[in-house]
């Protein structure tokens, strides 16, 4: 049998002649895409870093058409294809494990607003322009992440939630219509699936098939402002966080952050380093209320920006995006972070810090029900981050380890499906595993009351 590389070479060549794309073996292109944002997490630095594990080749499509016409070339000579947007996933799960082809989908670009509101993109357009596209024609795309710039298919493969994550829940609720989608069974189609048959494509990776397009669904536009608030103590913090969902209209974003995490957000002004940071994306009539609450709890209105693209730099420091930019500033010291949730950050954090020996800070999202947290310490070992998961379980918060590359939603159907339309388990070689070897458990369980 010829080895991946000599089999990839074969399926170039064949995707050359076809002309399905442009095909690129150079060195320093293929390292920058075998790698994504694992660098985020120090498990992961050790177990994948840049340069472990690279594909053989980088194909680059610019038509939908020619993505089966790719698959169809590695289904026939044996070549695993590890898809990519752009590439900031940060549990690993766009390294090519085994090689073969990196199916690079950033040239998939088309937007088009359909007639009932829903917008339908090629995998590789950014949100960012998706957005504004939206926005153009008097609608709001439901939700998208802190890294807008990330591809639509890279959010729906393997993304989650984000800003309108209030209202619209997650990735997996409503938030998707319909996906097109290359199987890697050799039959060189594309095909489309609406509703619940789309789930299989959620959040799983591309394990079950290639995103070629996908339908979003869309509100009509909203007015909405950036607030900026903050407090004295972490009480009068969470009296106001928790209040926000009975609002008339949801806010799109509430992100709150202790002092420690404060000083090293890139707000348009500065954040007083030793209060704890309320930001709020807020539908415009809701401003003054959410300001009054704030003031009621003893808290200070820092500003109130009723401008949209205030709204994007507030919504690039939510999610994960604050420890980034703390990792970014100490990089002398190593952090983690666990992506955690439940009413007991309202109640009693301290039950939660004690989980890795007080020494924590917390960054906080609102979520439908309860908050969404990133928990972040000071890294030591693996071993130390793992053990803590059952002690979240303790003290009632959902937990899920952002330090492994495994699909950890819908497996069992992922796997049904891949069965179908990836036979041969070419598709992102190494994510999908009916028992992953560490700890993997989505059990945030805080989006939907
Ligand atoms: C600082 C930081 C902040 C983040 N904030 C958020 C956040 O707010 N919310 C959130 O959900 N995530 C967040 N993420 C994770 C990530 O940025 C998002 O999920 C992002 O939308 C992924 O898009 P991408 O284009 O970069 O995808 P990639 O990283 O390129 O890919 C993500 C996964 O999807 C697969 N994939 C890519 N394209 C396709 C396709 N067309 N078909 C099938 N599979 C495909 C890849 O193989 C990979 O497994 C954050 C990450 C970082 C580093």
């Amino acid at each position: 049998m010829p080895s991946v590389a000599e089999r990839t070479a074969l399926a170039a060549a064949e995707i050359t002649r076809l002309g399905a794309g442009a095909v690129s073996t150079e060195p320093a292109l293929v390292a920058k895409v075998s790698s994504d944002w694992s660098r985020m997490s120090p498990v992961l630095q050790e177990k994948v870093p840049p340069g472990r594990y690279l594909a053989d080749v980088v194909v680059r499509p610019t038509e939908p058409g020619q993505v089966p016409v790719i698959l169809k070339a590695a289904f026939d000579h044996d070549v695993p294809v590890t898809p990519r947007g752009a590439g900031t996933g940060n549990y690993g799960q766009a390294t090519p494990f085994d090689g073969g082809i990196l199916l690079d989908l950033r040239d998939l670009r088309s937007i088009t607003v359909n007639a009932g509101g829903t917008i339908t993109a090629g995998a590789g357009a950014p949100l960012t322009e998706i957005d504004k596209v939206a926005r153009a024609a008097g609608r709001d795309i439901w939700i998208f992440p802190s890294t807008k710039g990330s591809t639509v298919g890279g959010f729906v493969g393997g993304g989650s939630a984000g800003t309108g994550t209030i209202e619209h829940g997650t990735t997996s609720d409503g938030f998707v219509v319909s996906v097109t989608v290359a199987p890697m069974d050799g039959s060189g189609r594309l095909i489309t699936h609406r509703g619940a048959d789309a789930t299989p494509y959620i959040h799983t990776y591309g394990v079950t098939g290639i995103l070629v397009d996908v339908e979003i669904r869309t509100d009509p536009a909203r007015e909405w402002s950036a607030l900026y608030a903050d407090f004295a103590t972490y009480a009068e913090l969470v009296a106001v966080h928790r209040t926000l969902l009975d609002l008339p209209v949801l806010p799109r974003l509430a992100s709150a952050d202790e002092p420690a995490l404060v000083p090293t957000l890139p707000a348009p002004m500065e954040l007083d380093p030793t209060r704890f940071s309320l930001r709020v994306i807020a539908e415009s009539s809701t401003s003054e209320e959410i300001l009054s609450r704030v003031r009621a709890e003893n808290g200070r209105v820092v500003a109130d920006l009723p401008d949209y693209a205030e709204t994007d730099t507030l919504s690039g420091m939510s999610y994960n995006h604050p420890v980034y930019f703390l990792q970014q500033a100490h990089p002398e010291r190593s952090w983690f972070h666990m992506e955690t949730g439940g009413t007991v950050y309202w109640d009693d954090p301290d039950a939660v810090r004690a989980i890795y020996d007080g020494q924590v800070d917390l960054h906080l999202e609102l979520m439908g029900s309860a908050p969404l947290a990133m928990v972040v310490a000071q890294y030591e070992s693996e071993e130390k981050v793992l053990a803590g998961m059952p002690r979240f379980d303790a003290v009632g918060a959902g937990v899920h380890s952002p330090h492994q590359w495994y699909v950890d939603r819908n497996v069992g159907l992922a796997i049904a499906t891949a069965k179908v339309t990836d036979p041969k388990g070419l598709l992102n070689p190494g994510k999908l595993v009916a028992s992953p070897p560490v700890d993997t458990r989505l059990t945030i369980g805080v989006l939907r009351p």
